[in-house]
């Protein structure tokens, strides 16, 4: 990546370069966002803001709120809306950012970049018959669980600001609007290589991916393209597998919600399992279950599949070889899969070497919580303690029958207990975004522009492994709470 020699941080620290917009020009249209009539910071990430190398301070005096609706912009931004295509519940339809502009990227102070994105900042060339906005509770929505991500160790993109635009958007009813400030390593998405595939120009399709390459997959300046589709495919298992170990469900793994850095990008209607079901679908519109709970790696291998295709004429000069090249790649996907993902449950369960029946131990531990309907992370957090080693923690006999096994396998290894629950301590979270309270929280700061809730759990989600994190985060919602439904945040 080759950074601008004339480019220095002004006294906030912005240091923006566009390198996004030096790409083939298929790949985005120049877009300005509109102007609101009274930006407000709703809230301010002032840790991101620092590591950013951008000066919190400055930030957030009245009059700089307009950088945060796109009324003011950035020096050296360069703002555009970004193509791409996607398959929605699995049909294809081109798409572009219609609600979202990039100013640029910050080129931070650790020689890192990243790219700051206002979402919610008016109509785009893409914006079909969309009004290009966002209501507050979703923004807020995406800021606390994109950040409760972030804390668990979950790659994802990040939340600088939300900012009110003293204006009201409408849906069902008139909500208040606002816009969020994404960071994110990039937001190509398999959906920006559909984009190029579908316009079958190959010159752009070459020009993306060696972008794509250095900017993500540095280590592979020398490697072919299949070797560099190995590499996403890994980061996309690892992601993947990180989600299921702190029960997230996406919700919309649509193939232009896919980031190819490995990033969790589109919080719309995501929620966290409680009570373990690996059937579990909180999206609305999700009335097949595709995107459900343990649905999510096959999913991801069917996005990828699609990533594939369109990188066909990068894969081989001959198609057909291409395609088995292709095929056999993809066909490790599962095993790639799971062995992250059992290796992450052995975690959790204190196991810190390999044995052949540990997939069968964790299986039977996750059979018996989904029988037992027990929630997901109070059972690993409860298992997390010196005593649930020594005695069985639920009374059911059929967890008292997995107990004694996992006691012996615990044998079987040379850490004491000591480094087995420190282990355990730190791949179990206390905290996730409970539903119940994010929908408080959002309530009300929405309806009673009360932010103390919202600060209140933002704080506790953002501590997940923090030990004395107050119990009204931990407790899982009343038993007999209806089913919670989520909602797109468009
Ligand atoms: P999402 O469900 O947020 O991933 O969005 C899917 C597509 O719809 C993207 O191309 C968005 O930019 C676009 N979109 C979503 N909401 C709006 C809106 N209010 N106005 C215009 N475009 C939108
Ligand atoms: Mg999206």
């Amino acid at each position: 990546m080759t950074i601008h020699p004339s480019q220095f941080p002004t006294t906030a620290g912005w240091n923006l370069d566009d390198s996004y917009s030096r790409l083939p020009s298929l790949l985005f249209r120049e877009a300005r966002p509109t102007a609101v009539k009274h930006p407000s910071l709703a809230v301010f990430n002032e840790a991101l803001s620092r590591s950013l190398g951008l000066d919190p301070e400055i930030l957030q005096q009245p009059d700089q709120a307009g950088l945060f609706t796109g009324n003011i912009l950035p020096p050296s931004a360069k703002p555009i809306a970004q193509a791409y295509a996607g398959h929605q519940f699995g049909h294809f339809t081109t798409l572009g950012d219609g609600r979202a502009i990039l100013l640029g990227e910050q080129l931070t102070p650790d020689n890192q970049r990243f790219d700051i994105q206002l979402k919610g900042c008016g109509r785009t060339p893409f914006s079909r018959g969309g009004d290009g906005l966002a209501a507050l509770g979703p923004m807020l929505r995406e800021y606390l669980i994109s950040e409760a991500m972030h804390a668990l160790g979950i790659p994802t993109t990040r939340s600088l600001a939300v900012s009110t635009t003293g204006e009201n958007i409408f849906r069902n009813e008139e909500l208040p609007g606002a816009v969020l400030t994404r960071v994110a390593s990039s937001h190509i998405r398999v959906g920006t290589f559909q984009w190029v595939s579908a316009h079958q120009d190959q010159a752009a399709l070459r020009a993306l991916a060696d972008y794509t390459r250095r900017r993500h997959f540095p280590d592979l300046a020398e490697a072919t393209n299949l070797e560099f589709f190995h590499a996403i495919m890994k980061r996309q298992a690892s992601l993947i597998a990180q989600w299921l170990q702190v029960g997230f469900i996406h919700g919309v793994m649509n193939t232009d919600n896919m980031a190819l850095c490995g990033e969790t990008i589109d919080y719309g209607p995501c929620a966290f399992v409680d009570r373990y079901d690996p059937d579990t679908v909180f999206s609305s519109i999700d009335r097949d279950g595709r995107y459900a709970y343990a649905n999510q790696p096959t999913i991801a291998r069917w996005n990828l599949a699609r990533l594939a295709e369109a990188m066909i004429p990068l894969l081989h000069t001959d198609g057909k070889q291409a395609v088995e090249l292709a095929n056999e790649a993809l066909n490790q996907f599962q095993g790639i899969f799971q062995n992250v993902w059992l290796d992450r449950m052995r975690a959790k369960l204190g196991i810190f070497n390999k044995e052949a029946d540990d997939l069968a131990l964790v299986q039977r531990l996750l059979d018996w919580m989904q029988a037992s309907k027990i929630d997901f992370t109070g059972t690993f957090t409860t298992l997390s303690s010196i005593a649930s080693l020594d005695h069985p923690a639920f009374p059911e006999p059929t967890f008292a029958g997995w107990h004694a096994d996992w006691k012996n396998r615990l044998t079987r290894q040379s850490e004491d207990s000591l480094e087995i629950i420190r282990k355990m301590k730190s791949a179990n979270p206390r905290v996730i975004p409970r539903n119940h309270k994010v929908e408080e929280a959002l309530n009300a700061a929405t309806l009673h522009s009360d932010f103390a809730p919202f600060q209140k759990l933002l704080s506790a989600v953002t501590r997940p492994f923090d030990e004395t994190s107050d119990e009204t985060f931990t407790t899982p919602p009343p038993t007999d709470s209806p089913r919670y439904q989520t909602f797109c945040g468009t």
